[in-house]
């Protein structure tokens, strides 16, 4: 690797202002104003940030990656780097270079017509919203809860919204990637000059290539198409909330069942007590008090204390929000339908308000007041604020395995989960995406950095266990990487066999993204071989 020859070679091709030598400087703002690369929340094994180069042209990538291979150096690829809770901008391999695509941020197109828009990786949620309402368009995009991530990087992520277009993955159409060897490849109907339907119709002619470039190191994604909804007349959310814990397995059973049969549109987003409680402890210094020393998160939270606070706020065990997106008559059925069905969940309270817009309009999403989860589109940063990268904040990691849809398994999980999470003396979060066939089941291990240690102990006994039960994670930490891919076991590891060998032809130097998903070339994974920590 001859990194010193790459970095003057970079410099020439994006100028030595966009160049770090050092990772301190030149990422896009973060958390506590940091524009520092690497993980705000680092765990025990050194993930360190290299040297950023930051292009703003796909022609610069493709001349950035030229260079990469002829010097050997590998690059660890990301849009805007706010993967936090996974590793922020910090690369699998400790000091790998970050090829930081945040300068190329803009908005190719935006169809109103059809609900789509072409972006460049840059682009943020906040910046494709904003840009929106500028334009008085009639559009509702799908945003994550924290709105500074970008498009590209988090579907690419197959990160989720809130929206009828939650499942970012699915709703992306249409990609341009630099290759490893430098080539520019368009997929789906891109492939012909000029497509009038590249971002309108995913399927191309041919194989289809774009699930290549999902969690994977195969390439530099420079464009996307994304697909949205169009502004609905009335919005109606719903809110509905159980009194136990077991009372789980019915209440996500309906609403799965609801989503089959399309009745409802947007992934029900599920939490319990703990979200609760530590929204009550930020607003009420009384609550916060009676937390005393463990609303740090260093340790886990006794069971008495938490039913305590519950009971004097009255908290319910699980509160699941949900939207209906559509014309005003068929609100109104729409919602006798979802009570109805709920009277069937013992102890089920729905509460629910509609938002019409003026007739013969459509709603904008600044026009719904803000749901605690951004259902109408409206991304922010306030989910983010909670957090810090400093010694004394509060640090998060997540475990997100993906379970079946009836309830019961989740329900199952949840407790096991639990139990192990405690056991190592941290504390279970719920974050549940539900959707209609499966649930992307988040434990928001939020912690305070004193307890780190403990977190490599805590992600290997959940993986364990899930294996056990046969599920694996949708997305993980850096650090987990390795771990997670070694539990695609179905016929000996074919999977992990076809993606070294794909690795090993398309990318012979490594120089993508080394890692990324415990992808490896064949001569990196030997090397590799031991240094796992488990
Ligand atoms: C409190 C909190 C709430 C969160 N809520 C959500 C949520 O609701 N939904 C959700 O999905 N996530 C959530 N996250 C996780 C995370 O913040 C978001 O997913 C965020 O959007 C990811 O960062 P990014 O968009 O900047 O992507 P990046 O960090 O830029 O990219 C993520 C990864 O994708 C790959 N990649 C990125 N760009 C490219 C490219 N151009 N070509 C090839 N590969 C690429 C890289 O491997 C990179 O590491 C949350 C995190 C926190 C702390």
């Amino acid at each position: 690797m001859q990194l010193e020859k790459f970095l003057t070679a970079a410099e020439a091709i994006v100028g030595s202002e966009n160049v770090s030598r050092e990772p301190t400087s030149g990422a896009p703002e973060g958390l506590d104003g940091s524009v520092a690369y690497g993980d705000p929340f680092p765990l025990s094994r050194p993930h360190r940030p290299g040297p950023a180069v930051r292009p703003d042209t796909v022609e610069q990538v493709r001349e950035l990656v030229r260079a990469a291979n002829r010097f050997e150096v590998p690059m660890w690829t990301v849009s805007r780097g706010k993967n936090l809770g996974y590793g922020g901008s910090a690369p699998v391999v400790d000091r790998n270079v970050i090829l930081d695509l945040h300068r190329m941020n803009k908005i190719i197109e935006i169809n109103e017509e059809y609900a789509y828009a072409i972006v460049e990786p840059g682009v943020t949620f906040i910046q494709l919203y904003e840009e929106i309402k500028k334009r008085k368009l009639n559009l509702w995009i799908s945003v994550p809860a924290i709105g500074w991530g970008s498009v590209v990087g988090n579907t690419l992520e197959r990160g989720i919204g809130y929206t009828q277009d939650a499942a970012h993955y699915k709703h992306q159409c249409g990609m341009e990637v630099v290759l490893p060897d430098g080539d520019l490849l368009r997929t789906g109907m891109g492939v012909v000059e000029d497509s009038k339907v590249w971002p309108l119709y995913s399927g191309g002619f041919g194989p289809g290539l774009d699930g290549l470039f999902f969690q994977s190191n195969y390439g530099i994604v420079t464009k996307m198409g994304i697909q949205f909804s169009p502004a609905p007349e009335a919005y109606t959310r719903i809110l509905v909330e159980v009194p136990e814990e077991q009372d789980l397995a019915p209440l996500v059973g309906t609403m799965t069942d609801l989503m089959r049969r399309r009745i409802v549109a947007n992934p029900p987003q599920l939490y319990g007590r703990m979200t609760l409680i530590i929204g009550a402890a930020r607003r009420d210094p009384e609550i916060a008090k009676i937390l005393g020393e463990h609303g740090n998160f260093a340790r886990h939270i006794p069971h008495d204390l938490i039913s305590k606070v519950s009971s004097i706020l009255g908290l319910p065990a699980w509160c699941a929000g949900f939207a209906l997106y559509g014309p005003p008559e068929a609100q109104a059925g729409l919602l006798e339908a979802v009570k109805r069905r709920f009277k069937q969940v013992k102890g089920a309270k729905v509460t629910h308000e509609t938002f019409n817009a003026v007739p013969g309009e459509y709603l904008r999403s600044e026009d719904v007041t803000q749901d605690f989860l951004p259902q109408s589109g409206v991304p922010s940063i306030d989910h983010v604020l909670a957090f810090s990268s400093k010694e004394d904040g509060l640090w998060h990691n997540c475990y997100s395995p993906v379970l079946p849809p009836s309830g019961r398994e989740l329900y199952e999980w949840y407790v096991r989960a639990k139990k192990i999470t405690e056991d190592h003396d941290l504390n279970f979060l719920a974050d549940f995406h539900v959707f209609d066939r499966y649930i992307i089941s988040i434990n928001l291990i939020m912690f305070h950095p004193s307890a780190k240690a403990r977190l490599h102990d805590v992600q290997h006994a959940l993986m364990e266990d899930s294996k056990k039960l046969g599920y694996l994670e949708y997305r993980t930490h850096i650090s987990f990487m390795d771990a997670t891919a070694a539990h695609q076991t179905f016929n000996n590891g074919a999977f992990g066999r076809f993606t070294t060998m794909l690795k090993d032809t398309i990318d012979p130097n490594g120089i993508l993204s080394p890692g990324k998903q415990g992808i490896w070339n064949s001569t990196a994974k030997l090397e590799r071989l031991g240094l796992e920590e488990k």
